[in-house]
């Protein structure tokens, strides 16, 4: 199958000031970049008029949770029976395809084969998605984000418990032997667990440290949720890849980071923390109750602090949480904006972060337009760089193409 898309004009994801062309997709891949438009003949490809609108790369979620389904408290996910939880987590993958997601990158999913086996009937093209680089739960230690048991009472949410260098290795293995791509680890507490808070460091040195080397063996990715600096730094040191929050990085650990930005990414996941201040009132978690819950506090350091990783040049992913009832799946472009109106990123870069160093994040050629890369591409009504806001209206995505084959096409000029 060939496409013949002309007179677009493209953004390719690198920075550079956008060019009509005419994009020749072969199979999977792109083949033909030609900017003298007219010179590419259709031939048996079908052909798609792209006049006015802007061709650029798909984009890359960062940080999902494809199996998180509305949840107002973490229980929630872990009440859901599994076969619900297949089917609901199904239904997501499709909505974040229609949101211009030709890819997303995992942050945990809430039981431990719900990725692994939405990602395995995705690549065999049975149900549609965006690709997927699955992970397990977020392994955790007793007391730590995500262990909701109690000691009469055993609860569930999205985490493995485990104590210790070898039960965490044990953790790790078992996510490997069921499939996962990444696997995921809490670092750091969060505000709103009763014991370990955002800014303590609960996950010790040597229990990071064998959890690395175990995935990295398997040749699996690690990534943390790191709030406090002391978990970033930790995360860091002990050779995680993809370091989530960071919220309350100091300049030690900003150091840390941008002595290794070729090899780690930052994602600060910044859409559940502008929603539960801002969007959360009709679940009953108000202005002043979001203040509370350190809500202002997170946004203030994270404004600072992503200020520093832009001027540094540490590779940062959007992704923000989405899949909370306040955060609902499909809304996760909004991200891109909060890039440039919380973080002061130009457009281009914040475009840059959905893209372009997204494709670094899932490790394939993609995420750039560019001859021989995988033919994830969007046509927009609108120019992105004017108000990367169009990318938040699904009417105005008139094409999404993954893999060279066209998920949704409104222009109605195709022929064979
Ligand atoms: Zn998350």
């Amino acid at each position: 199958m060939k496409t013949l898309i002309r007179r677009g004009t493209v953004w390719d994801g690198t920075g550079a000031a956008p060019y009509v062309a005419d994009v020749l997709v072969d199979g999977a891949r792109i083949a033909r970049i030609e900017r003298e438009p007219g010179r590419l003949t259709a031939g048996d490809a079908q052909s798609i008029d792209a006049r006015g609108l802007t061709l650029m790369p798909g984009l890359v979620e960062g940080h999902a949770h494809l199996s998180f389904c509305g949840a107002t408290k973490n229980t929630d996910l872990g009440d859901i029976p599994p076969e619900e939880h297949v089917l609901a987590t199904m239904h997501n993958a499709k909505t974040l395809l229609d949101a211009g997601f030709t890819s997303a990158y995992s942050a945990a999913s809430a039981k431990l084969r719900l990725d692994v086996v939405i990602r395995n009937e995705i690549d065999a093209g049975r149900i549609p998605g965006p690709r997927l680089r699955a992970a397990g739960p977020e392994i955790t230690v007793t007391a730590g984000l995500g262990d909701e048991n109690r000691l009469h009472m055993a609860r569930e949410s999205f985490g493995i418990v485990a104590d210790g260098p070898d039960a965490i290795a044990r953790a790790v293995r078992l996510c490997v032997r069921e499939g996962v791509d990444n696997v995921k680890l809490n670092i750091s507490g969060d505000d709103f667990v009763p014991a370990a808070k955002g800014g303590m460091t609960v996950m010790r040195e040597a229990e990071v440290r064998i959890a690395c080397e175990v995935a990295h063996d398997f040749g699996k990715r690690v990534a943390s949720h790191s709030r406090a600096s002391n978990a970033v730094k930790r995360a860091v040191q002990c050779g995680v890849d993809v370091i989530y929050h960071c919220e309350f990085a100091d300049s030690e650990a900003l150091d840390l980071l941008e002595a290794a930005r070729e090899r780690v990414f930052v994602g600060p996941a910044i859409g559940l923390i502008h929603n539960t201040m801002h969007e959360a009132g009709p679940w009953g978690i108000t202005r002043e109750k979001a203040r509370e819950l350190g809500m202002d506090r997170c946004l203030e350091n994270a404004q600072k602090t992503y200020r520093q990783m832009r001027k540094r040049g540490i590779r940062v992913v959007i992704g923000g949480d989405y899949g909370f009832a306040w955060t609902p799946q499909g809304t996760n472009a909004r991200d891109i904006e909060h890039m440039v109106t919380l973080f002061d990123y130009p457009p281009s870069e914040a475009l840059q972060c959905a893209t372009r160093i997204g494709g670094e994040l899932m490790g394939l050629e993609l995420g750039v337009v560019r001859e021989g890369w995988l033919a994830d591409l969007l046509l927009v009504e609108g120019n992105p760089l004017d108000d990367v806001r169009v990318l938040q209206d699904k009417a105005k995505l008139r094409l999404i193409m993954k893999d060279g084959t066209l998920w949704k096409n409104t222009l109605g000029e195709v022929r064979h």
